[in-house]
């Protein structure tokens, strides 16, 4: 097998194994193949996890922020040397295109070690002058931090966690998607690597149950999740059984607008990319597509000349665009989508199938697909489908598109092409979305805050404001003279 890691679970510094847990195989989407096979955590291996990660925030919370700070940044150094290897590693982990696993995984986890580095070493509070007192704020530590990861970003996801946890002085216990259980584990090599106390970030594998029982965990202080909105509903809910702090990383629908004066090969560009990277399975897809009518049918034709060029194929090979959907169960899922979406009316205009030949037989691997003519009322335009499959819907006017794009559960992104700069701000401004790009789509660099509103989530991550959701503020009054007491 040629992922096998030495064991299941990274804890107080080293593997472990507890055979007695359910024991699971770890498959390369593109083949079928098992590269791995791994146990699940076990109420005993939570319980040891915890416990290190206790001990070892207590030991950190004490270091300096300077010092802190330059264990993540050795980190994010060490990550940046192994890049290819851990790339690699993400792409048999999820079946992504090498091509982007090179540039977007392990180096995004990088930037966010890096970033939050320097955030570590600069965190304070405030000092408020009261007349005969002053009082002052601290940012402390909120404790243990637990990590649940979905399967398409799994590095990045880890990182994006444990950057800005570790940087408030907490310790994490990260447990990947079964999906995906093996780029976490090279991320707890390489925090021991940059001189990380023990058991600061520790790894434990399993299904919802293994999530379940440590968002409910004595010891947890914090529970951050990403994943879909019915499992973000749990997780929110068990969390606050114990008063516990969240960050919700959720699903989405979001809509992508381009008006009639756009750069028509820009907004196709945005789509694209905002439709296709990551096979489609990524949070933030515009996977809306609103277009202007009087320019739709250029529009349309352009997509599907730009879509047929792009490469399906073995992900390994650098030249190759798209890989498989991580798994034949999430194909399953997106095909029935592209099955109603035909059901309902909408029109096929490429795609929309499963690629034949030796190359594809034994992959989970999907056409990129667009659909025309879809209205608000398909389910293909009101449900996450997790694919690459994306819906082009036509409009008239601003207030219009407007409202259409709003009317949804989610609120994670937006975006909106146009050369008009009060247009761009004012729609930007009444989207109503965590993040929304003008002339661009799905760009997510460490220094912005990024996270959703309505069900798509709760928190932010990434950029200062993450801080915020991974410490808590300790404030403490000084008197300057004596106790006015009238007893
Ligand atoms: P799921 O919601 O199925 O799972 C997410 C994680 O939660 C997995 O590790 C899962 O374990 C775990 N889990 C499941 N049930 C519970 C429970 N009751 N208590 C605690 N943990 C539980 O999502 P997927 O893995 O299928 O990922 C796809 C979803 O993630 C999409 O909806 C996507 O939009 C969203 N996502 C959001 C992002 C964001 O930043 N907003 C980014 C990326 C994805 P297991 O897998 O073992 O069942």
């Amino acid at each position: 097998m040629r992922a096998q890691p030495k064991a299941s679970h990274f804890i107080d510094g080293a593997y472990v194994e507890d055979a007695a847990g359910k024991a699971f195989e770890s498959r390369y989407a593109a083949t079928g193949e098992v590269i791995a096979k791994l146990h699940s955590a076990t109420p005993a291996i939570i319980d040891q996890a915890m416990a290190s990660a206790v001990r070892a925030q207590q030991e950190w919370a004490s270091w300096l922020p300077v010092e802190r700070a330059r264990v993540l940044r050795r980190a994010a150094d060490i990550i940046r040397v192994r890049n290819e290897a851990l790339s690699e590693l993400e792409t048999l982990d999820t079946g992504k295109a090498i091509q982007e696993t090179l540039v977007a995984d392990a180096s995004s986890g990088a930037d966010s070690l890096e970033w939050f580095s320097a955030q570590a070493a600069s965190l304070s509070g405030e000092s408020v002058p009261l007349g005969n007192a002053f009082a002052y704020t601290v940012r402390e530590p909120l404790g243990v931090c637990v990590g649940i990861g979905a399967w398409n970003y799994p590095t990045q996801i880890a990182c994006w966690k444990a950057a800005p946890a570790l940087a408030c002085g907490n310790a994490m216990v990260f447990k990947p998607s079964e999906m995906t259980p093996l780029c976490a584990l090279k991320l707890a090599e390489i925090f021991i690597e940059a001189g990380a106390p023990k058991g600061l970030f520790n790894v434990v594998q399993g299904f919802g149950d293994v999530g379940a029982a440590l968002a409910t965990h004595k010891d947890t202080a914090k529970v951050s999740l990403t994943g879909s909105v019915p499992t973000g509903g749990k997780v929110y809910a068990a969390a606050a059984s114990g008063m516990r702090h969240v960050t919700m990383e959720l699903g989405g629908k979001s809509p992508l607008v381009v008006f009639e004066d756009a750069d028509l090969e820009d907004a196709i560009g945005g789509a694209m990319l905002g439709n296709f990277y990551s096979t489609g399975q990524i949070c933030s897809n515009g996977t809306r597509v609103f277009v202007q009518k009087s320019i739709l049918e250029k529009f349309l034709t352009r997509l599907a000349e730009r879509t047929k060029a792009i490469r399906l194929g073995d992900p390994l090979d650098p030249d190759t665009h798209l890989g498989p959907l991580i798994s034949e169960g999430q194909r399953e899922k997106v095909m029935g989508y592209i099955e109603k979406g035909k059901a309902e009316g909408a029109r096929l205009v490429i795609g929309g199938g499963v690629p034949g030949g030796e190359a594809f037989a034994n992959g989970s691997y999907i056409e990129p697909t667009v659909f025309a003519d879809v209205t608000d009322d398909m389910t293909i335009a009101r449900e996450e489908i997790f694919g690459p499959v994306m819906s082009v819907l036509a409009f008239d006017t601003e207030d219009e598109v407007i409202e259409r794009a709003n009317g949804t559960e989610f609120g994670l992104a937006a975006g909106l092409f146009t050369k008009d700069i009060s247009r761009a701000h004012r729609v930007a401004g009444r989207l109503a979305a965590g993040i929304c790009w003008i002339n661009t789509y799905n760009l997510t660099p460490v220094e912005i805050p990024f996270g959703g509103v309505k069900h798509s989530g709760f928190g932010r991550e990434n950029g200062r404001a993450a801080m915020e959701f991974y410490s808590q503020v300790k404030t403490v009054h000084v008197a300057l003279g004596g106790v006015d007491s009238p007893y």
